[in-house]
């Protein structure tokens, strides 16, 4: 059995809607059908979840959300007249808008465009509807409790031929709504393929698969055909949004392979995520390009702080206090640099900088602001002279000065540290040279 989830650009209105079902009834091994909110049609559109989102806000604080609610009514109800679905749809919006009004939670404000898009889907397809309420359980500690949810997947799906459950969402053992974080859907069809053992967890989207680099940074980027596991870990959690970071855990645990498919053109074979044990090294080359803006690298210089019992523990102590995530640690004998994203350091760089100094007595500390970090993927990179050469050259021929390099253990990756205002010209740089 496969699980295909069809992200929010593939469900954005009724034509979108038609592909879908073409696909799901020319493919008999799809069972589950994992449908995200309706997403943009066009540029300057917006994504229902974005909306709900926004009808939360304006009701919690007591305003009037009608406006922004009819943008979102007209959606559904536009989707559900061209494709002549029977669903009460005027009833359900009405019953959801006040859940609103009377306080709802955040979450479950979010999660009703997968919920009604699921139920659309379903009475369109001619198949039922599961809500993921019933299937994916999180513990008292916001954590996805797996054990539960893989019995609850194996208990109401078991002998079901084909069913829709929506993204994005499942509940609290006291049975109220939760969210996964923002593109959660992936995470959802990850896990649903994992309880039902599936063969091929199929993610359609608005791409003909994981791109080299980012199509909205380079033009016409080649479509990577195979990726593995790790690989596409270090790319998606560097920046590259089509797969949610978290979506590979489910699947990595029974070697599900993942198919990135264009919506839009079904014909082309997309990407296929694979464990490592599957895949050839693809010597020297890169499988792809990921970054992302706004860092921030507070460099700590002190003469013999290698020979230091402690000052790394005291030194990432400060971070952890501040409840900061530390993203790189690149060092040298006498420095250290610490790289934190400017939404991790939340304002508090003058308190950071000045506990660091209380409590490592460095030498020096300089703190540089508007850094983006970019990845440069391979797991040929390994095995391959002249990798790291060949990117350095691109970058300096295109004029862009680096500011830091970090290349991890497993040499999977290079990691580049440019200025925000190079990043554009750096990705574009590297891709050229290993096009
Ligand atoms: P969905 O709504 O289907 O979940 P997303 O918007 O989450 O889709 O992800 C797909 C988008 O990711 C593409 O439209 C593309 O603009 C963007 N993107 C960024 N980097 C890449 C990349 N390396 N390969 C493919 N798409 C990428
Ligand atoms: N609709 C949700 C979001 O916009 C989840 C998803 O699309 O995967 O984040
Ligand atoms: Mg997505």
């Amino acid at each position: 059995m496969k699980v295909a989830k069809f992200g929010g650009s593939s469900l954005a209105d009724g034509a979108q809607f038609k592909k879908v079902k073409s696909i799901v009834e020319s493919d008999k091994s799809i069972g589950v059908v994992v449908p995200s909110a309706p997403g943009k049609r066009h540029g300057k559109d917006h994504k229902v979840t974005d909306l709900l989102y926004m009808c939360h806000q304006l009701a919690s604080h007591g305003l009037n959300f009608d406006e922004v609610y009819t943008i979102i009514q007209d959606r559904f109800t536009g989707i559900c007249s061209e494709l002549e679905t029977g669903i009460p749809i005027g009833e359900i919006l009405s019953d959801i808008k006040t859940m609103i009004r009377d306080g709802a939670s955040r979450d479950y404000c979010a999660s009703r465009g997968e919920y009604i898009n699921g139920l659309i889907l379903a009475d369109y397809l001619g198949i039922p509807f599961i809500d993921a309420a019933e299937l994916i359980r999180f513990d008292t500690m916001g954590q996805l409790d797996e054990n539960k949810t893989r019995s609850l997947i194996a208990e109401k799906l078991g002998g079901i031929e084909k069913v829709v459950v929506p993204g994005f969402y499942g509940s609290n053992e006291d049975g109220s709504i939760r969210t996964f974080s923002r593109g959660g859907s992936d995470v959802t069809g990850a896990i649903i393929a994992d309880g039902v053992d599936a063969e091929l967890y199929e993610n359609w989207t608005d791409v003909s698969g994981f791109l080299m680099a980012d199509p909205r940074v380079v033009k016409d980027p080649k479509p990577i055909k195979l990726v593995t596991y790790k690989e596409l870990r270090e790319l998606s959690y560097m920046g590259a949004p089509v797969l949610h970071e978290e979506a590979i855990f489910p699947v990595r645990r029974l070697g599900i392979p993942i198919n990135i498919r264009n919506t839009n053109r079904p014909e082309d074979e997309g990407t296929l995520i694979v464990n490592d044990q599957w895949a050839e090294r693809n010597e020297g080359s890169i499988t792809g390009i990921a970054g992302k803006k706004d860092f921030t690298v507070i460099s700590v210089e002190k003469t013999l702080m290698t020979a230091e019992q402690g000052f790394f523990r005291k030194l990432v102590s400060v971070f952890e206090t501040n409840d900061i995530t530390i993203e790189h640690m690149p060092s040298s004998i006498d420095s250290i640099s610490v790289i934190v994203s400017d939404i991790g350091l939340n304002g508090k760089l003058k308190k950071v900088k000045d506990e660091i100094q209380i409590y490592c007595n460095p030498d020096n500390i300089v703190s540089y602001p508007s850094m983006a970090l970019i990845a440069v993927v391979g797991r040929g990179m390994i095995n391959t002279k002249g990798i790291s050469a060949k990117v350095f050259t691109a970058l300096s021929d295109g004029g862009v000065n680096i500011r830091m390099i970090s290349q991890g253990s497993s040499e999977l990756n290079i990691i580049i540290g440019v200025e925000n205002n190079d990043f554009e010209k750096a990705i574009e740089a590297i891709y050229k040279a290993f096009e």
